[in-house]
């Protein structure tokens, strides 16, 4: 695929407006996935950039931070109505650049602007504590207050909703953000910040700077940065995670996953059958709450699992996300399909019998793929060890509750688990011992609201906090606690002792 000369080379957004890349930056290449053409080039950023869009943060953070949470919240107030009135362009985008199809990518804009939603509480959020009289005339209370210069570094496969899982609470909570966009889709988070400049921002508290691996460096190491929020495949989050808290930042970096949805034979199998079209091949399977294993519970139920996942994958309607009725759009780049055909190639080597293969819905034209279902897969291949993100589900056998149970805990990602029964008791058990941080029961794709925090465990969320929700304030505000007295004059006498309440 080669680029026009004409191809328009995307802005980075610096105190309040677009900023042209230095000129002679290299580029990446921006796809259409449903049509495989060039679209435009983001530019590939550069340590330069990076601090700029970090000095413009730093400057604003003064003010900011000193405006009051209510004032704040009337900003994402205005941000949210804008964000709506405008959400089929938004989609449109969305779709464009990502592949997804159009309903898909409004439900995660409205996942993402019910963020915004939330971080319009911010005053009641940041409300203190005050105790009066915690000694005789002293009062004692504590209050959150912001960070300073934040950083958000963000996926492909999201993106309005993982932008917004951290810039509108950030923001809220009287910090200035610097978002770092996926190079495949750099479009979504320049309309938020123009939006976020219309609904009254002040220049500087929002900037966002494209580029790769030198501009995050900079990003997560710079005096500047108090914190940083990444979202992405496990080796990036760790290596974020690992540079970012040696450089002294408060970090939560959530990473990939192996989501398994396990099924005893007393659920109802048309149920489970439509909860796994959607959730393995919704998005082609590019999400990380996405389904990518099921676990029958034993042979009777696999047997019935698969054979009416078959015959519903030859009725899913593959194509661009603009076209109605279509409820799989192509994979996000050549390159990513590749990648995710090298893994059928792979699960077919080591010996998984692929009942549906998708490799023959390979397009010519655009990055399309056919859906894959393999049976019979093992915890030693790699193909179930490994996260393909794609639109290829994978069913390993359990003989018992028991087996499954412990399937799901000793694999190394624990972002989603479900499981899909009719037993209360066998439901209570999983959602206690289940090692994932989002479980569902009879719901495929767990995805926390917004007043409610996502992330995952074990080797899908590195550092200590979710996102968004509660855990969004903790993670972007620290504690203060003051003790205050007024004492008369001269009353006070020198204290040689630990003091205590009188
Ligand atoms: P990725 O890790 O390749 O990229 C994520 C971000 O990191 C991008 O902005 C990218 O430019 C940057 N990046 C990539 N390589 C880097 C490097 N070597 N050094 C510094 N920065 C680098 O992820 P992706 O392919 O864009 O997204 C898919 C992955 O994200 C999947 O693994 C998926 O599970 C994960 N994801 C996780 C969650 C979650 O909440 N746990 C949500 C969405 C996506």
């Amino acid at each position: 695929m080669s680029s026009s000369v004409l191809t328009a080379t995307v802005d980075h957004w610096i105190n309040g407006g677009p900023v042209t890349a230095t000129p002679d930056t290299p580029t990446t290449d921006v796809y259409c996935p449903a049509t495989g053409e060039v679209t435009k080039r983001v530019p590939a950023g550069s340590r330069t950039d990076a601090e700029a869009a970090l000095a413009s943060a730093a400057a604003a953070f003064p003010t900011w931070s000193a405006t009051p949470a209510h004032i704040r919240a009337r900003v994402m107030f205005a941000f949210r109505d804008k964000m709506l009135a405008d959400i089929d362009r938004l989609a449109a985008i969305i779709c464009d650049e990502h592949g997804k199809v159009i309903d898909d990518a409004k439900g995660e804009l409205q996942r993402g602007i019910e963020v915004i939603e939330f971080s319009c509480g911010i005053a009641d959020l940041l409300k203190g504590e005050v105790t009066e009289s915690i000694g005789t005339g002293v009062d004692g209370m504590s209050m959150r207050k912001p960070l300073g210069v934040v950083v958000g570094i963000v996926p492909f496969n999201f993106p309005a909703m993982v932008p917004l899982w951290m810039a509108p609470i950030a923001l809220a909570c009287g910090n200035t953000f610097v978002l770092k966009p996926s190079e495949k889709v750099p479009t979504l988070a320049m309309e938020m910040a123009a939006m976020l400049s219309e609904s009254g921002l002040p220049d500087g508290a929002f900037n966002v700077v494209h580029g790769g691996g030198e501009v995050v460096d900079t990003l997560i190491t710079d005096p500047r940065v108090e914190a940083v929020s990444f979202v992405g495949s496990t080796p990036v989050a760790e290596h974020v995670h690992r540079t970012a808290t040696e450089a002294g930042k408060r970090v939560q970096a959530l990473g990939g996953a192996k989501n398994h949805l396990v099924v005893l034979p007393d659920a109802d199998i048309d149920n489970v059958v439509s909860a796994l079209m959607g959730s393995a091949y919704g998005s082609a399977g590019e999400r990380c709450m996405a389904i990518s294993v099921v676990v029958p519970v034993g042979d009777q139920v696999a047997q019935a699992i698969r054979d009416r996942l078959t015959e519903r994958i030859a009725e899913l309607r593959v194509g661009p996300g603009t076209e109605p009725g279509i409820e799989m759009g192509p994979l996000v780049t050549d390159a990513h399909r590749d990648r995710v055909i090298g893994y059928i190639d792979t699960g077919v080597a080591e010996g998984a019998e692929l009942v549906v293969d998708g490799r023959h819905g390979k397009s010519s034209t655009g990055f399309f793929l056919g859906a894959s279902l393999f049976d019979h897969v093992t915890p030693d291949m790699r193909i179930y060890r490994e996260e393909i993100f794609g639109p290829v589900l994978s069913m390993v056998r359990a003989d018992t509750f028991a087996e499954a149970l412990d399937l799901v805990n000793s694999h190394e990602f624990g972002n989603g688990a479900a499981l899909f029964t009719s037993d209360g008791r066998a439901a209570q058990t999983f959602v206690s011992e289940v090692r994932a941080g989002m479980v569902g029961v009879n719901v495929p794709i767990p995805v926390p609201m917004a007043f409610h925090s996502f992330g995952g465990w074990k080797r899908s969320l590195f550092g200590d906090h979710h996102i968004h929700g509660h855990e969004g304030v903790r993670f972007y505000t620290r504690y203060k606690t003051a003790t205050v007295r007024w004492p008369q004059a001269g009353s006070a006498l020198a204290e040689y002792v630990m003091p205590t309440a009188k």
